[in-house]
């Protein structure tokens, strides 16, 4: 089932995940419905609050990225079927120089901006069986988990930018939690003014 995602503005984005067990309701159709949500609209990564659940949960499936001409064959290698649920994640370590990757977001349609973040990322986790991993990512994939994990955080890419790039984004975001876009994906607005 596709769920609608939730826009920019509404609480639920700002909010700090709790864990969860596994005795959480249903979570194997969650999953599903999750990646069925994620897969519509395209997207690489999402996480629980962006679907209206303040929880430690977030999905990722890195193949999209996997065709990028401008990477080397074993980076396309390894985005290609890097599909991944994080239950329950800690960032141990961020490690390296900030590089600029050009972000978006599905709660926050047509908004790109460059945001910096550290190349190689150790995080603990747990799987949809609720085994327990520590691993270190790199690059692309690194850069996703880093995103939807700010997500369960309750950060936003855009809490990221200059305060030059949020006033100029500004308008554009009180458009997006208003329902005032074209979007080719399921969504909800905070701000939406109720049809009669
Ligand atoms: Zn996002």
């Amino acid at each position: 089932m596709i769920l609608p995602i939730v826009a920019y503005g509404d609480p639920v984005l700002k909010k700090v995940g709790v864990d969860i067990d596994k005795d959480y309701p249903d979570l194997k159709a969650l999953l599903d419905n999750m990646f069925e949500t994620m897969y519509n609209a395209s997207g690489v990564g999402l996480a629980a609050p962006q679907i209206g659940l303040a929880i430690r949960l977030f999905i990722v499936d890195t193949t999209p990225f996997s065709d990028d001409e401008d990477l080397t064959d074993e980076e396309q290698k390894a985005l290609n079927g890097f599909k991944r649920v994080f239950i329950n994640a800690t960032i141990l370590k961020e490690e390296g120089d900030e590089w600029a990757f050009n972000e978006g977001c599905l709660s926050i349609p047509d908004v790109r901006e460059d945001v910096f973040r550290k190349p190689k990322v150790t995080i603990e986790y747990l799987d949809e069986n609720f085994e327990l991993h520590t691993e270190v990512f790199d690059g692309l994939i690194a850069r996703v988990i880093q995103h939807e994990y700010d997500h369960i955080e309750g950060v936003l890419f855009t809490d990221k930018l200059s305060s030059l790039k949020k006033r100029l984004i500004k308008g554009r975001l009180g458009n997006i939690s208003k329902g005032k876009i074209n979007v080719d994906y399921r969504m909800r607005f905070p701000d939406q003014k109720k049809k009669r």
